[in-house]
């Protein structure tokens, strides 16, 4: 399970919106236990391969990112990237990159510009689990 504010989403929502057609990246850091993953903070990164239907997060950014949780004693959950035309599932090369079976690996669909979808996925090896996301201050969402 993972809690996330109503604001969180809109910043991933916004993101995606602005690097559209191209993906968009990002991180989620924060802390764990026994309630479940809940995120303080969203880093918000470049993709660098400026794809479509890829991404790379910028190395230097992502490692910012990182240094800035372990500053405030936050871990890093996860990340995020956008399909700005296709379903909220992880797609091949999504599975394939996926190494870290710990990490929850969000993807906010676009394909219905009016009604953005973001799922949560855990992924280790080829099985796919998909995440409870639990909105706070806001609407709930599957
Ligand atoms: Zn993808």
């Amino acid at each position: 399970m993972i809690i996330m504010k109503q604001e969180q989403v809109q910043q991933i929502i916004d993101h995606a919106a602005a690097a559209q057609p191209l993906e968009a990246c990002g991180l989620l850091g924060g802390v764990c236990d026994e309630t479940g993953k809940t995120v303080c903070k969203i880093y918000l990164l470049t993709n660098i391969d400026q794809s479509t239907e890829h991404f790379s997060m910028d190395p230097k950014e992502q490692f910012a990112a990182i240094k800035d949780m372990r500053s405030q004693g936050w871990e890093l959950l996860g990340n995020f990237h956008s399909h700005p035309a296709s379903p909220s599932r992880p797609s091949a090369e999504d599975k394939r990159l996926a190494f870290d079976s710990q990490a929850s690996y969000l993807i906010l669909s676009l394909q219905d510009q009016e009604r953005p979808i973001l799922k949560s996925f855990c992924i280790a090896s080829d099985q796919v689990t998909e995440e409870n996301i639990i909105i706070r201050g806001g609407e709930t969402n599957g």
